[in-house]
């Protein structure tokens, strides 16, 4: 071909299944020395379910209220955990009201009102410091207890009340230990993780995924930090994410690739890239790819 080196590397990411923004972007991704990836929808396929639903308070809403309450609430949300809530109601029959006053606070959870109640779903550390506490003692305990099976914990607020937990898991994708693997032997670095989520949670995943690097309950902002800071130090960081929650991340990184079926939420406005085929082994082959154009490039 006539093309330049870095043009027709573009072109064969695009075959392996990677748009790439610009020929920079492929120069930029030869040049990584660490990969940071989210966790939910990245790591894992990110179509979690809910296997426990658990009461916190007695008088309170019971398994199908809380149920109830919190599908209307994430009916709206784009979420995986909150598709997840949803289908957990659908699956048990319950008919999900509509909520209003929606609103998404993204790395935190949702809140809407649902009839006369105010609900809230979301990451326990975010929504328990707001509560009172007695209650958010108990919650704590309980939360933990449930974390350690390594679930990914979501809580129930109700009229500023902890009513309820639900426990939910989500499988890793295809191929993520030996994405890790041949990205360790790429780079020299074994890739980190940046994640919302709780400690245990992250863990659980890092270990099987072979990452010993865990930075876990995250805000957005954190993640950006986090890259900011590594990037000072003279590293120059992949961040892999899929949600709306990573897009700051993704922006403020040397290079940002969003996973393919994030598509709606992060197009080549806030990544460089996309893994359009939605296949983490894609990453691996298209680093080897850059850094081959990157040797024509002086
Ligand atoms: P990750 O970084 O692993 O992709 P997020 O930043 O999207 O995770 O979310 C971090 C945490 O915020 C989740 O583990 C969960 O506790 C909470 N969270 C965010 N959005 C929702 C939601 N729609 N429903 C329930 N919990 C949510
Ligand atoms: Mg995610």
């Amino acid at each position: 071909s006539t093309m330049p080196p870095l043009l027709s590397s573009i072109a064969n990411a695009g075959r392996h299944g990677v748009l790439a923004k610009s020929a920079v972007v492929m120069e930029q991704l030869g040049a990584t020395t660490t990969v940071a990836f989210d966790k939910t929808g990245t790591l894992t396929e990110g179509t979690p379910r809910v296997t426990g639903v658990e009461v916190l308070t007695g008088g309170g809403p019971d398994t199908h209220e809380l149920l109830r309450l919190a599908a209307a609430a994430e009916h709206p949300s784009e979420h995986p955990l909150g598709r997840a809530v949803v289908r957990a109601a659908t699956e048990r029959g319950i008919a999900i009201p509509r909520a209003t006053e929606f609103e998404a606070l993204p790395g935190r959870g949702v809140r809407a009102r649902v009839g006369a109640r105010r609900v809230r779903v979301g990451s326990p550390a975010a929504l328990l410091a707001g509560c009172d506490g007695t209650a958010r003692q108990r919650a704590r305990t309980e939360v933990e207890r449930l974390a350690a099976t390594g679930a990914t914990v979501v809580l129930v607020v109700v009229d500023g009340v902890p009513a309820g937990l639900f426990a939910l898991g989500d499988r890793l994708r295809p191929l993520a230990r030996q994405t890790v693997h041949d990205l360790a032997a790429l780079t020299g670095n074994t890739p980190i993780l940046l994640t919302g989520d709780a400690d245990t949670a992250a863990r659980s995943v890092a270990d099987e995924v072979g990452i010993g690097e865990v930075h876990a309950g995250l805000l957005p902002e954190d993640k950006v930090e986090l890259v900011r800071q590594r990037e000072a130090r003279g590293e120059r960081v992949l961040v892999v994410g899929d949600g709306v929650n990573d897009a700051p991340a993704l922006a403020a990184a040397g290079c940002g690739m969003a996973m393919g079926r994030a598509g709606a939420d992060l197009t080549l406005t806030t990544a460089d890239a996309v893994v359009v085929r939605d296949e983490l082994a894609t990453i691996p082959a298209v680093l080897r790819l850059s850094r081959r154009a990157r040797r024509f490039v002086v």
